[in-house]
């Protein structure tokens, strides 16, 4: 499989959203602008109604539970890492995202449907839309035990690791590279989790409202709620590592750099997806 592929041809994810619990499509089609781009469709009167801008210059908002991308106007489409994640780590760097409902669809809770589409609807490319970023220097947010680091690096590696106080998780590592077919093979099909505990606060606060077993695992005292069970021992810190492929996605080209993150979670990797887009405008010479 080559690093790269473009969407040949457009296709529909429907679902309902993880947070809103409402009905969400995607339209995912080619890019004129060969760059990922977000569209706020929907009907007449939807207030984010035909709003259009590559992803990298997009506002982020990692508090809630998931990867947010703020309009200019404050309108904002939700829980985008783990469609930006299937996108990237199948190597598309190039595709027009129109979204409709204000979030995206949860589909199975990671990004193994959406890569199955992708991959049935793209085709090997030589190139990404954008050059890759290549750092230069390190970089580290967070502080004490949660942090989340890049150092330069010939390619995009990341080292994560996760501790949770339930023995049901403990403490998971996982160091992952490669292209596409190990994303797609070790990464995507990581679901997404929450523990049963914080559920009802979580839904109290707007969020986790379209959460099933469909789309999640649930952590209990005692084990875990999972459909058809674990699908690796390590499940959860391969989502951890899902999480920050689709976070990074933010810089709206390829990262050459190795990601250190312990504990971290959007918040932490969206502000080191910031710093790391400030630095990248200022090697290209672009104001922000
Ligand atoms: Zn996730």
């Amino acid at each position: 499989m080559t690093p790269f592929r473009r969407i040949a041809e457009s296709f529909e994810l429907k679902g309902v959203g993880l947070h809103s619990g409402r009905e969400c499509r995607l339209r995912v089609s080619p890019s004129e602008e060969g760059r990922i781009v977000l569209a706020a469709g929907g009907a007449a009167g939807n207030p984010l109604c035909g709003q259009e801008l590559p992803i990298d210059l997009l506002g982020l908002d990692g508090s809630s539970r998931g990867s947010d991308y703020i309009f200019p106007d404050g309108s904002r489409v939700r829980t985008c890492e783990h469609i930006l994640a299937a996108l990237t780590g199948m190597g598309v760097w190039s595709a027009r995202l129109e979204v409709e409902g204000g979030e995206m669809p949860a589909l199975d809770g990671c990004s193994g449907k959406a890569s199955e589409e992708i991959l049935k609807y793209s085709e090997p490319c030589e190139e990404a839309g954008l050059s890759p970023f290549a750092l230069s220097s390190p970089l580290i947010v967070g502080e004490g035990e949660r942090f989340a680091a890049a150092f330069p690096a010939p390619e995009f590696r990341v080292t994560y690791a996760v501790r949770y106080d339930t023995p049901v998780i403990g403490t998971q590592m996982l160091d992952f590279s490669g292209g596409p077919e190990e994303f797609y093979q070790d990464i995507a099909r990581a679901r997404t989790f929450a523990m049963a505990s914080e559920i009802e606060a979580l839904r109290a606060q707007g969020m986790a409202l379209g959460g099933s077993l469909d789309n999640a695992i649930l952590v209990e005292e005692s084990g875990v709620r999972a459909s058809g069970g674990l699908r690796w021992p390590d499940e959860f810190v391969r989502h951890k590592v899902l999480d920050l492929m689709g976070d990074m996605a933010a810089l709206g080209r390829p990262l050459h750099a190795h990601i250190v993150a312990v504990r971290a979670g959007h918040e932490l990797h969206l502000r080191l997806a910031e710093r790391l887009r400030r630095l990248q405008g200022a090697a290209s010479g672009r104001c922000r």
